[in-house]
Formats: C-alpha cells, structure tokens, sequence
C-alpha cells in the first residue's frame, strides 16, 4: 500500500535491518528497540489490524514465532521473551500495518508488568456474558 511505512520496507525503498525474509512474511529490527533484538515481523500483505485480518493470515504470521524467538533469544542472550500486538490506536499502535513485536528480555533488566485492576461484585460475570454474546453475534 502506498503511504504505508512497512510496505516500503517490504518493497525495499525504504532500508531495514532484516532478520528474515520468507515469502509471506519478513522481520526486521525496531527502529527504537525496547531492548536489542527487539524485532518486527509483518505480513508482506498489507493489512492494518487484528480485526482486519484473516485467521489464516494470522496463522501465517505467527508461525515464524517459534523460530525467531529461539534465535532471538539466543542471539541476544536474554532469559525471556515478550510477544505483543498492538491493534488499534488506544493500544499504542502506532504504523498501521499489522506487527508483532518480538522483545527479548533478561532478568538482569527486572520484569516489567502491567498495572492490575480488580473488578466489583458480579462485574466479572457480566463480562464474561458480554464477551460470550459478542461472539455469538459476530458474522
Ligand atoms: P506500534 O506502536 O505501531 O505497535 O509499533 C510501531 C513500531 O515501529 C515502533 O516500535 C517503532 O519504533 C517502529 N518503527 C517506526 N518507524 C520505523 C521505521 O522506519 N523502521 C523500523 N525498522 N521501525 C520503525
Ligand atoms: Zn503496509
């Protein structure tokens, strides 16, 4: 897609560090790596999100996952891995081309996580049936 960042890297015209390079997908370095190594692996078809993209295509995505993290892990020389996906603007995605970020990480740096919340009484439930609902009705 033109405009698109990572379609250019796909393309070529705009350089990258690749690490790998398969027929439906590549990876290549973070510009601004969380940690080094910390890696980008897209699909050379362009599409912008979770919700915009196939299962299939997913399946294809993260079957590279096994692999690279081993590599990356080693290479790196880290204890640990985080996979993510950011999808959607409120969760931080930032190039809208669908990527995992691949960050190796090591004990040494301490483990980073997320702030935690707790739900009130019966909140969970009902949650739970709304989610239950929505996949009854999606398409
Ligand atoms: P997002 O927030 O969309 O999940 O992540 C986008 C990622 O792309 C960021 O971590 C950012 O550092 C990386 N990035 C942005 N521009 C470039 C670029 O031109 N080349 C590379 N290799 N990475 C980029
Ligand atoms: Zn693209």
């Amino acid at each position: 897609m033109s405009d698109c960042l990572f379609c250019e890297i796909i393309q070529g015209t705009l350089p990258a560090n690749k690490v790998l390079d398969e027929t439906d997908i590549l990876a290549f370095l973070d510009i601004r790596p969380i940690h080094a190594g910390h890696t980008l692996v897209v699909l050379k078809k362009h599409t912008e999100n979770l919700l915009t993209t196939s299962a299939e295509d997913l399946r294809t995505l993260v079957s590279v996952l096994p692999k690279l993290c081993q590599a990356i892990q080693k290479a790196m020389a880290a204890d640990g891995i985080n996979v993510g996906i950011n999808s959607g603007q409120s969760a931080g995605q930032i190039v809208p081309h669908l990527h995992l970020h691949i960050i190796p990480r090591r004990a040494s740096a301490g483990a980073r996580h997320w702030e935690r919340g707790e739900y009130a009484d019966g909140e969970s439930a009902k949650t739970a049936e709304a989610i239950r609902q929505a996949l009854k009705n999606l398409p």
